[in-house]
């Protein structure tokens, strides 16, 4: 579909409360990104989330790097604009961090726009891997500002709404303290509820050979990003050492880092976010690296899962999905939760259409 006009957007969705994990503190999500319309009037919105911070740098290299390379171009021609946009000018200051956040935005409006030009949800027009719902896990109860006995009775109260898997937020100065709430959380939701802990790259190697193997004791599903990403080695030598499983990828840029992570055996769950890593295009490409090499892909979201629930839906290499509920509002078809599970999404596109009221109240600009 012919690509007529494109206009940028940033909205700021106020969380209510603030936030805090071992490396950012927070009170709004942004959404800054693209709405690009088609020669026959349909629509194809995309995004980057971001901690409140940063938007008018997305919204710039949108507006003068990469919609100027889709303008009247074809938009069934997604792979080929998307190497355009990432070998054009922007390269030379870019390829990871706010570049690669645009150009997430970019492609996930491509993809949009082209599923609803075929009058299919995403995950169908993919390809759909699954026929039932993704069972989901509650990320929005484990900050680590929470009081030992705020963090414990959220968690609870999350199983005891049938979440069966949760995440919470460790890394503090004092990781005695950090293994003490973990004793605890899994005191109160026993044994049968998954928790998986996150550090946020708040530990170095030292800290993490003495008080990571504790977490075997407290039976958790997985350790998050316990360094700086570029830390593969780190990585690599913590995942021999300890009996948990890492996990990593929401700050990860490219596939052929993800490549790197596996051929040094340092992660065992891929969590690459389609809102950071390049979009749609990019996140299937580890997809199918997960899937050449049997290891689960539990996605990072940037988007409440709007866009996610249909790629892990489109891939046989994904398990879970991670489910926060900061956008539900924003949304005309909101992610679906049952039971602690996503449910398929039936409308056409890649559930990225705002809801007008919503979209006027957060809108910045
Ligand atoms: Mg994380």
């Amino acid at each position: 579909m012919k690509i007529e006009k494109a206009e940028t957007f940033i909205l700021r969705v106020p969380l209510g409360r603030t936030i805090k994990d071992a490396t950012y503190t927070f009170n709004t999500w942004s959404l800054a990104g693209v709405i690009l319309q088609g020669e026959t009037g349909e629509q194809g919105i995309g995004f980057t989330g971001l901690e409140g911070a940063g938007e008018e740098i997305i919204k710039s290299i949108l507006e003068n790097y990469y919609i100027p390379s889709v303008l009247q171009k074809d938009s069934l021609d997604v792979r080929r604009l998307w190497h355009e946009c990432y070998w054009g000018k922007a390269h030379w200051f870019g390829r990871a961090g706010a570049t690669q956040l645009a150009l997430s935005a970019l492609d996930i409006a491509l993809w949009d726009l082209n599923s609803k030009g075929a009058g299919q949800p995403l995950w169908k027009y993919l390809g759909g891997a699954r026929k039932d719902a993704i069972p989901a896990y509650n990320t929005d109860a484990g900050w680590l500002n929470l009081t030992k006995k705020q963090l414990v009775s959220q968690l609870r109260t999350l199983t005891e709404k049938n979440w069966s898997a949760v995440k919470m937020k460790i890394g503090l100065p004092d990781p005695s303290e950090d293994m003490a709430r973990v004793r605890s959380v899994r005191e109160a939701i026993g044994q049968k509820a998954k928790l998986m802990v996150d550090v946020n790259m708040g530990w170095k190697l030292n800290t993490a050979l003495v008080w990571a193997p504790h977490l075997a004791e407290f039976n958790v599903a997985w350790l998050e990003e316990p360094f700086h990403p570029d830390e593969i080695e780190s990585h690599a030598v913590l995942a021999r050492h300890i009996s948990t499983p890492l996990a990593a990828g929401e700050n990860i840029f490219s596939k052929y880092v993800f490549r790197d992570y596996v051929k040094a055996e340092a992660l065992t769950y891929l969590q690459p976010d389609c809102t950071r890593i390049g979009g749609v295009t990019e996140w299937l490409a580890i997809a199918n690296l997960a899937e050449c090499w049997g290891l689960p892909l539990v996605p990072h979201l940037g988007d409440g899962a709007q866009v996610h629930q249909h790629l892990v839906a489109a891939t046989s290499a994904s398990p879970m999905i991670e489910y926060v509920p900061w956008l539900k509002e924003c949304f005309e078809d909101p992610v679906q939760v049952r039971e602690g599970q996503v449910l398929l999404p039936s409308r056409p596109g890649a559930s990225t259409t705002f809801r007008k009221k919503t979209y006027m109240q957060y809108r910045i600009a």
